[in-house]
């Protein structure tokens, strides 16, 4: 628990499902007031439940249906929190999508997509919590979720790996531009994570022990794993921590090809 996360604001896109879920039960437990954002009609539902959960934790909900790939939704997204809640206190851009196509197949659609979606959405995310910490003399912190892929390359993910490598100099440039005004940005980079973007993968008991050989703590992480990550992040316990990618994957950067005298 970080005492200072009750009663903060915090939004997270793409947050009806996996990593995003997660992070927002974590932080209603910590009392914080959250803003789900969802993107299909279908998730509203989910939302709902979380919205209710949350209240049980000791927090405050809302969902807030959105494209972070529109320019127009996130300054909504940021609004309706202001309005909601009355001040923004952390952003966390966590919506993210990915599909396997060789490269040389790949189509510019499937490819301005994942574009779109993973590394200008965050772009937007960060440009609007910004400028409402500016206007506003709020010293709020930001958390992209990167992934292990801003350092490992990924063949038939090209555009997925392009985008999590975008998303580490992104974070590092703005944490510098802005580390005077005291606004914090950092990311998180998971590892293998129990979520639905895996759930096909994971089906494939080949596959999953293909990704499990790759991680030299031996398993797939939780999706609260990552959650904790979010929440040290966002708390004052990591006040002198910007321009950060906390790697949280079990040691699957480690090399692991290199584990018990190989190599
Ligand atoms: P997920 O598929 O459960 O979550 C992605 C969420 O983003 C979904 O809720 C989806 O509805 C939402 N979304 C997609 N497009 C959107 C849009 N245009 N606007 C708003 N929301 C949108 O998968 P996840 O694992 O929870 O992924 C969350 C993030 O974590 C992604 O950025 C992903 O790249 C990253 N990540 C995941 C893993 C892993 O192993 N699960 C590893 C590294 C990084």
């Amino acid at each position: 628990m970080y005492k200072d996360l009750s009663g903060k604001t915090v939004i997270i896109t793409g947050a009806a499902t996996g990593l995003g879920k997660a992070c927002a039960l974590r932080f209603g437990s910590e009392g914080a007031n959250v803003v789900i954002n969802f993107h299909s009609e279908k998730q509203e539902n989910v939302v709902q439940e979380m919205v209710n959960e949350i209240k049980d934790l000791g927090g405050v909900a809302i969902g807030v249906r959105g494209d972070v790939t529109q320019e127009e939704d996130i300054k909504a997204l940021v609004e309706e929190a202001v309005d909601s809640f009355g001040q923004l206190d952390v952003m966390i851009n966590n919506a993210g999508i990915e599909n396997e196509v060789p490269s040389h197949e790949l189509t510019l659609d499937d490819w301005n997509k994942v574009i779109s979606t993973n590394l200008t959405g965050q772009f937007l995310g960060c440009r609007e919590s910004i400028a409402y910490f500016l206007k506003n003399e709020i010293q709020g912190s930001i958390i992209n979720m990167s992934s292990v892929h801003e350092i490992i390359p990924w063949p038939h993910f090209v555009h997925y790996a392009a985008s999590k490598g975008g998303i580490k100099l992104m974070t590092q440039t703005l944490a510098l531009e802005y580390a005077p005004k005291k606004i914090r940005i950092n990311s998180i980079a998971p590892g293998a994570i129990n979520t639905p973007i895996n759930a096909e993968k994971f089906k494939d008991e080949k596959k999953k022990k293909g990704v499990i050989d790759l991680i030299p703590m031996g398993y797939i992480g939780k999706p609260e794993e990552i959650a904790a990550a979010a929440a040290w992040l966002a708390s004052s316990e990591a006040s002198y921590v910007t321009g950060l990618t906390l790697i949280a994957d079990g040691g699957m950067t480690l090399y692991s090809g290199f584990q018990a005298g190989k190599g």
